[in-house]
């Protein structure tokens, strides 16, 4: 089935959006990336945008969502901010993003080697950033009472961070909270390596249904 088309969307369960993610990655890390025209791409989507999942990750330069999951325009709605914290225009884009556009998928990605982290971490306090680092600290606080082997990357701050947004996301929207709960979105949390260009897809609450086909797109 073709991409950017309203059908496409509707009939994209949330556990096949997943799927797209997990491909999309295995692309990238086997440099197998398919051929992105985007030319092309700006006539398809031109009358209009059918994101299929809406990603909150680091503003890290090496961490743009498009490329690690080998999508195109149109394909994400990406919303950047240092340390991929949870605020208020945060949740506002994300109950948009699944509510009124019809987005499947909502995930929370992480990083290894987070500068936003590692500033939380030697207590960085300077303007606005102060307010921003704090968000991190209880992410801080938690990984110190887990196991450095829990994780496929050794970087608990990072997986512990990407728990604490969904966790947050979770609790304060009530949108995003009621559309889980009736199996209309998917909500995963990742980290990426920065030295490999893997995602650990380590939590995943979208479960699989029977009726839930491999998807294929061109
Ligand atoms: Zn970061």
């Amino acid at each position: 089935m073709r991409k950017h088309s309203k059908e496409f969307l509707q009939n994209l369960t949330p556990y096949q959006g997943y799927e797209l993610l997990v491909e999309g990655n295995k692309r990238f890390v086997n440099n197998l990336q398919n051929d992105h025209d985007h030319l092309e791409m700006i006539n398809e989507t031109r009358e209009g945008q059918y994101p299929f999942a809406v990603i909150l990750s680091c503003m890290d330069s090496r961490t743009s969502a498009e490329l690690i999951f080998d999508q195109g325009l149109g394909d994400l709605f990406s919303i950047r901010v240092a340390g991929n914290i949870v605020n208020d225009d945060i949740l506002a884009s994300l109950e948009y993003a699944v509510k009124y556009v019809g987005s499947k998928l909502l995930m929370v990605l992480g990083h290894t080697e987070c500068g936003a982290i590692k500033s939380a971490k030697q207590g960085v306090a300077d303007g606005h950033i102060t307010g921003l680092l704090k968000r991190i600290q209880p992410s801080i606080s938690k990984a110190l009472l887990k196991d450095e082997q829990d994780h496929l990357f050794s970087d608990n701050v990072a997986y512990a961070n990407v728990e604490n947004s969904l966790e947050e996301i979770l609790t304060r929207s009530a949108i995003v909270k009621e559309m889980f709960a009736k199996g209309e979105i998917g909500l995963v949390g990742g980290v990426y390596n920065i030295e490999t260009g893997q995602v650990d897809f380590f939590k995943n609450l979208t479960k699989r249904k029977k009726e839930d086909k491999k998807m294929t797109t061109v």
